[in-house]
């Protein structure tokens, strides 16, 4: 816990799930244990990590509970599609059509790499849809993290607007 800290000045860095350290997190200010960290940082004070409320507080701003909700809605979301019936499962490898996308996750020694496949329009003078995949390099450690992860992929405004509305 830190006190004397200036009560301006402060610079919104990023938001940090906590869940994924595997630690219980408290904020460095009131110290009540929250889940989603918030770094600020200060030219005099350096950076701290903190809750939503004294996030908001310090920056003046809602940036910190408008990503903290942004992040809860993500998460049922992806809890949600996570639970669909429509998933197709083969040995260690899932798969799922969802707006024009196919989800399809591969499970090797307990984590989980994405292959997220969509068609996109080619410019010129036919439309000619084009196949593309994205998979990040890194694997997942949850069915829950890489079904967030490729949700945020598919609501991101730049396939939006390639995408082929199926
Ligand atoms: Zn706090």
């Amino acid at each position: 816990m830190r006190k004397n800290l200036p009560r301006e000045g402060w610079t919104y860095l990023q938001q940090i799930d906590t869940t994924e350290t595997g630690k219980t997190a408290r904020c460095d200010i009131c110290n009540k244990v929250t889940r989603y960290k918030h770094l600020l940082s200060h030219p005099k004070a350096g950076i701290i990590g903190v809750g939503c409320k004294c996030a908001d507080n310090l920056t003046g701003t809602d940036i910190a509970s408008k990503k903290d909700k942004l992040a809860q809605s993500l998460e049922s979301r992806s809890t949600t599609l996570l639970q669909s019936p429509k998933w197709k499962h083969r040995g260690n490898v899932y798969e799922l059509s969802h707006k024009g996308f196919v989800i399809n996750i591969t499970e090797t020694d307990g984590w989980y790499s994405l292959k997220l496949t969509f068609e996109v329009l080619k410019d010129g003078d036919f439309p000619i849809w084009e196949t593309q995949s994205i998979s990040p390099k890194y694997r997942f450690s949850s069915m829950q993290t890489v079904v967030q992860y490729a949700m945020n992929c598919m609501e991101s405004d730049y396939y939006a607007k390639y995408l082929r509305n199926i």
